[in-house]
């Protein structure tokens, strides 16, 4: 149909060049009036939490994700694995984090055929439509695995990187921690898991998150951010063997929250935990598998940051504030995408936390109703790579780190010092 434009248009056309000269003059004097005595608004301050975002840069996120890909999948209880914890921290102490620590625990692995468990599964009489972490099951569906076939990874540099086996036993992590000013009695934990499996790089799951700790704890430990209350910035090992590094530092750490050791020293090893905030595959949301089974290749237009409460963990009503607030930030802070608040959080390192604090997660996509259907087919697999990624999944990841800095700047009563 073509659109004929027939109204009175032609009756009114005579009009128009005086009255566009009419109205010409009109602004003429205006522009030569002098200008009105009212005394100008002040210009409004610099926001100094947006000057703080402005400090995250799409090329600095990638380089941390890339330096973590040297170190292969990074799988816990391997000499790879140790020689990324070194690094990780080498860098954080060149941030200027520099008090970093590490918690030490012990790995057995669990005897064959003992399960992982995880939500979502249940007997002959499950509703097949159950997700992981109370979430339904919806629309086309790639099955989720974990490849353990090194055959499985073409690049035979990088299966060669891969080769060495996990062997039980000793296991650490790292963490620094920003000291607040006023409060370092209190503080808010940001976290994301730095091993990983599959045969790949990791460089998504989650180097992805890694990287966005890592450019948090430098920007915060910028010599001008002062901030009131604690930040601590924890790179969790063992992850994909069932959270085990999280819960060591939950189960040795709970019971020493808001106590100062030494007396008097107004020093806090373990400040009292307001949240815990956690960051696991922050970069590829390329929607649900299409009917045939494979992906997009592009980042889906309306792509978004997944905020995630559990609805049945003890603070889930403090859990579901802190998600929103997140939200908020990334509507103030976050220059690309925006996102999305649900109560699903589930399989990643804020679990054994959220009985203890208000926990939340921060991710690509929902982790039951998406991820678990096969929304990132790179996941544990051998295509986890640096290269599988384009700058439109890498800015999802910085938009993620843009709403955590800008969140937690506004938790934590962060303020900039008077440059000179
Ligand atoms: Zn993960």
């Amino acid at each position: 149909m073509s659109i004929q434009v027939s109204f009175s248009a032609p009756s009114i056309a005579p009009n128009g060049p005086r009255l566009v000269t009419f109205f010409l003059c009109a602004a003429l004097a205006w522009s030569q009036t002098p200008a009105p005595t009212v005394a100008a608004a002040a210009p409004k301050p610099p926001d100094p939490i947006a000057t703080m975002v402005g400090r995250l840069e799409l090329d600095r996120y990638k380089q941390t994700v890339k330096g973590l890909t040297q170190f292969g999948d990074r799988r816990q209880g391997t000499d790879r694995n140790r020689a990324a914890i070194d690094w990780i921290e080498a860098q954080l102490k060149s941030y200027g984090c520099t008090n970093t620590e590490r918690i030490r625990y012990d790995y057995q692995p669990p005897a064959a055929g003992a399960g992982r468990g995880g939500g979502g599964r249940g007997g002959a009489n499950a509703d097949p439509t159950a997700g992981p972490g109370g979430s339904r099951r919806r629309g086309y569906r790639i099955p989720e695995g974990v490849n353990n076939d090194p055959l499985k990874q073409p690049d035979v540099k990088l299966r060669e990187l891969n080769s060495q086996p996990s062997t039980p036993g000793l296991r650490e992590e790292v963490y620094c921690t920003k000291v607040g000013s006023t409060h370092p009695e209190e503080m808010y934990i940001v976290g994301a898991h730095m091993d990983g499996i599959g045969w790949g790089e990791a460089a998504n799951d989650d180097g992805s998150g890694t990287a966005l700790v890592m450019e948090l704890a430098r920007v915060f430990s910028s010599p001008d951010v002062k901030t009131e209350r604690s930040i601590r910035f924890a790179l969790w090992n063992n992850e994909e063997t069932g959270l085990n590094g999280a819960r060591a530092y939950a189960d040795q750490r709970k019971g020493m929250q808001g106590i100062e050791s030494p007396p008097g020293s107004g020093q806090y090893p373990e400040p009292k935990w307001l949240g815990m905030i956690q960051h696991d595959m922050m970069m590829f949301d390329h929607g649900m598998p299409l009917k045939d089974g494979t992906m997009s290749k592009q980042q889906r237009p309306e792509a978004d940051i997944n905020i995630e409460y559990q609805m049945t963990s003890k603070f889930a009503d403090a859990a579901m504030v802190l998600a929103h607030k997140f939200q908020l930030a990334d509507d103030k802070y976050a220059t690309d995408y925006p996102a999305n608040v649900g109560p699903h959080m589930t399989n990643t390192d804020s679990t054994p936390f959220m009985d203890l604090t208000p926990s939340i997660s921060l991710r690509e996509a929902e982790r039951g109703a998406q991820l678990g259907q096969g929304w990132d087919p790179q996941h544990h697999q051998p295509t986890d790579l640096y290269s599988t990624y384009n700058d439109d999944d890498f800015r999802l990841g910085l938009n993620a780190a843009q709403t955590t800095l800008g969140a937690i700047a506004q938790l934590t009563g962060a303020k900039l010092a008077e440059t000179k």
